[in-house]
């Protein structure tokens, strides 16, 4: 993957583009090798291992990329590809079953009764034909989705060697979420003394800090330069690169800044910046944007997760005889399950006549590790049977 984070002394994830390319005090948050920064003219920014590359690190970059943030062929293969681009840009629908199967396009049936083809949201994405807020509306779902199955993946994983990584996949990923979610989109018109252009950009800072540096950029290519800032979109940092994709042909490079476009109407796109609804953040995206670690970091269990009082106390003040005693208890024990998949907390030991049971090497740990949560949940019962 294009490792997107390091580690620093203290713990922290330190993004690519906040150091220097070369060397760097930081390690890699799976393996602790130290990293090089690689910033080339052909990758994107990535850390390299200053040493032989971590399993973890050799894994696809989509374990932990936020889904449609910068690349938006969405794993088309290449035939696919090539009929939905022969439907779009030739009106060539030979393809098009296909293209339905897959969710790339949906017919619809004309006011002569024809059956026709158009471009789902999805669809639309490839070719940038799909509005902002659509965009939104299509890519936030997908987010917390990659999260949750995540955050399942790390509860799977709890207390096996799997943990760690899967711990820190979702690290990585809350990282790159809680990047997204700081960062204000901004538009704003550039006057210079040859035209009018148009940049789009994302900052943590204030605007007006923003757009000194932007001044700074553009005063060796211009004769004069005035700023006027024309919106700008708290927690929207997932827009910023779909933005350069939907409206790449209008891009006006200068020397090496790429965030500058040259418009015919710029009345349409600032409508279509414009229809955004603002970002409302649900309690877990506030969670992300204040830095917490996640719920399974925290050893903390949701509701559908948790023991009944009965099976807790009889797991953290067990004896086989007493789980026999209690059979609805222990039948939970016996069928725990935890990021969808069943891992018991007892098993018997011994079969038909001397029915004897146990704690599991993971009941044990599951133990060990709720110990606090349910302490807190449960406060008063397990205080008398302790
Ligand atoms: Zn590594």
């Amino acid at each position: 993957m294009y490792l997107p984070y390091g580690i620093n002394e203290q713990g922290q994830l330190v993004y690519i583009e906040s150091v220097g390319r070369g060397k760097t005090a930081l390690k890699c948050p799976y393996c602790a090798v130290p990293l090089i920064a690689r910033k080339g003219e052909r990758l994107a920014p990535h850390f390299a291992h200053d040493g032989a590359t971590c399993r973890e690190a050799r894994r696809s970059s989509e374990t932990v990329a936020l889904p449609v943030y910068d690349s938006f062929r969405l794993h088309l293969s290449g035939k696919m590809w090539e009929a939905l681009w022969q439907f779009h840009d030739e009106d060539n629908d030979s393809g098009c079953d296909w293209l339905e199967a897959e969710g790339w396009v949906k017919s619809f049936i004309t006011t002569y009764g024809n059956e026709r083809y158009s471009l789902t949201h999805k669809g639309k994405i490839p070719f940038g034909d799909l509005s902002l807020n659509l965009f939104n509306q299509f890519q936030e779902p997908l987010i917390r989705e990659r999260h949750d199955t995540l955050e399942q993946a790390a509860l799977a994983a709890l207390c096996t060697a799997e943990e760690n990584t899967a711990l820190t996949d979702l690290r990585l990923f809350r990282a790159q979420m809680r990047r997204i979610l700081e960062t204000t989109l901004y538009f704003i018109e550039v006057r210079t003394d040859t035209g009018i252009l148009h940049k789009i950009g994302v900052t943590t800072r204030s605007l007006e800090q923003r757009l000194a540096e932007i001044r700074a950029d553009l005063t060796p290519h211009f004769g004069s330069v005035e700023l006027i800032p024309l919106g700008t979109w708290a927690h929207r940092g997932n827009v910023e690169l779909y933005f350069k994709h939907r409206y790449r042909r209008f891009q006006h490079p200068i020397a090496a800044l790429t965030e500058y476009f040259a418009f015919g109407d710029v009345k349409a796109v600032l409508r279509d910046l414009r229809r955004m609804k603002p970002k409302a953040l649900n309690d877990m995206e506030r969670a992300i944007l204040a830095g917490e670690p996640s719920r399974v970091e925290r050893h903390e269990l949701n509701p559908a997760e948790v023991l009944s009082k009965a099976a807790w106390l009889l797991l953290s003040n067990f004896s086989s005889d007493e789980a026999k005693r209690i059979f609805e208890a222990r039948l939970e024990l016996q069928n725990h399950r935890l990021g969808e998949r069943t891992r018991p907390l007892i098993v018997f030991t011994s079969g038909y006549p001397d029915l004897r049971l146990q704690v599991t090497d993971y009941g044990r740990a599951y133990r060990e590790r709720f110990a606090d949560w349910y302490q807190r949940m449960y406060a008063s019962g397990i205080a008398e049977s302790v």
